[in-house]
């Protein structure tokens, strides 16, 4: 079946979630692990672009889903949720971990360019023609739809570093440049979890046992698929320089609405809840963030979700001034001045590309008597502080933090 192009507003986010509710539970975790292919993965929720960028955000679809089912029945399906939020919380306390990724990811580059044999073999990767069939097919499944399932993520990028022997870095930019659900924190994490280099020495080893038992329809309806005997048996974690030590959250205030306010929206969150009835609402998407452009199908979802945002914004706050989309920190500080802005709320940024030009934006605003003011969703707020070491923290809490979001 030939997947449709993912659409990327919130009425076909929530269209998805009602399809997905009556399977979160038993049937989620019993099937949840497995591949059925593009177009074919109704066993997961395939919410995750929307969550990604919060067109839907993780409160809203908890409670939907626990409107239909027990905190037990729906474990599973809860603990994948705050999965993300455990990435998410654990780069706050390791800021160092995006700046060396993308330090690495530059060098990286550059020897691509020097190296004929690198560039081939990962222009073979990346274009789906290694030779290994179910690499391939993740490989071009990836381009054209902008997903790809859980398990097809870990096996994938487990044989790009253990079979093929690249650069850990090239995949997750190959990755966060492709998915519809790209996203620094859970990216980055899981490549470097697969690598061995998040739980130290703890490695992640695609098997060929594995892919058939979990893509058996996908892949061996007619036999072994080709390739899957060059799978490497060993995967040795990578190593790397100690990381600097985790540091303090400092998440800011609760904030107290006042007048004269704008909103920014961002693409790290389009929900439409602030803590203000804005005067003027605004988006902000600037247009390069990586040292290569995302995919024209992650750029068109991002361009579409943004401007659907904008969109319930209008009819969210009537009073509102017309929103547009800005892609530069001047455009940002013109908006405001036109609207005689003293103050501009915005969603707190997670660390990623966008994080790196807050400091730069509040220091702009400054300059024109307009403050810049962050609120955080209280479902960050109760998470992250949780994810300071492994994933089981943060999960021991999960009761007590859908308690206090009135979940439970
Ligand atoms: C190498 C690798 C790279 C990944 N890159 C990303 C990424 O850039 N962005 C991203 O959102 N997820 C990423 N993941 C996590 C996971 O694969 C996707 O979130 C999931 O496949 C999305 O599909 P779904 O919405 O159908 O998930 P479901 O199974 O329906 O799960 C529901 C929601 O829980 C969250 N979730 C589920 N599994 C995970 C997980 N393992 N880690 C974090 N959150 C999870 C997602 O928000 C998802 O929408 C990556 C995993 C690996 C192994």
């Amino acid at each position: 079946m030939i997947p449709k192009a993912t659409p990327a507003t919130r009425a076909a986010a929530i269209e998805r979630l009602g399809a997905f509710l009556p399977r979160a539970g038993h049937q989620y975790r019993r099937d949840r692990n497995r591949d059925r292919g593009p177009g074919q993965h109704s066993n997961v929720s395939g919410l995750s672009p929307y969550i990604r960028h919060r067109v839907v955000s993780e409160s809203e679809v908890l409670k939907a889903v626990l409107y239909q089912h027990t905190v037990a029945s729906a474990e599973k399906f809860i603990d994948e949720v705050y999965w993300r939020s455990y990435w998410k919380g654990w780069l706050e306390h390791r800021p160092d971990v995006w700046s060396r990724y993308l330090e690495q990811l530059r060098g990286s580059l550059r020897a691509v360019d020097t190296d004929r044999g690198l560039r081939n073999a990962c222009e073979e990767a990346v274009t789906g023609r290694t030779g290994i069939e179910p690499f391939d097919a993740w490989a071009q499944e990836l381009i054209s739809t902008g997903y790809l399932h859980n398990h097809a993520r870990m096996w994938f990028s487990s044989i790009w570093i253990f079979t093929l022997k690249l650069p850990w870095e090239l995949g997750a930019d190959f990755f966060l440049r492709h998915l519809l659900d790209g996203d620094p924190a859970s990216n980055t994490l899981s490549w470097r979890w697969v690598a061995g280099l998040h739980t130290r020495g703890k490695t992640y080893l695609a098997t060929a046992d594995n892919i058939e038992k979990y893509a058996s329809t996908r892949f061996f309806a007619d036999g072994p698929p080709l390739g899957l005997t060059r799978l490497s048996s060993r995967a040795d974690p990578l190593v790397e320089e100690a990381l600097p030590a985790a540091v303090p959250l400092s998440l800011p205030e609760p904030v107290d609405a006042t007048s004269g306010s704008g909103l920014l929206l961002t693409e790290e969150d389009l929900y439409l809840d602030a803590p203000l009835a804005p005067r003027a609402v605004a988006l902000w998407m600037p247009s390069a963030m990586h040292p290569l452009p995302a995919s024209d199908l992650v750029s068109a979802f991002k361009a579409e979700a943004g401007q659907d945002a904008l969109e319930g914004a209008r009819k969210r706050w009537p009073q509102a001034r017309e929103g547009s989309a800005l892609s530069s920190v001047p455009q940002i500080v013109d908006w405001a001045r036109q609207h005689a802005l003293e103050q501009v709320y915005m969603a707190y940024i997670p660390q990623g590309h966008l994080s790196m030009q807050v400091a730069e934006l509040r220091q702009a605003l400054i300059d024109v008597d307009c403050r810049l003011r962050v609120f955080v969703r209280d479902f960050d707020r109760l998470a992250w502080p949780h994810a300071t070491k492994g994933f089981f923290q943060l999960k021991r809490q999960i009761p007590r933090m859908l308690e206090a979001l009135g979940l439970a």
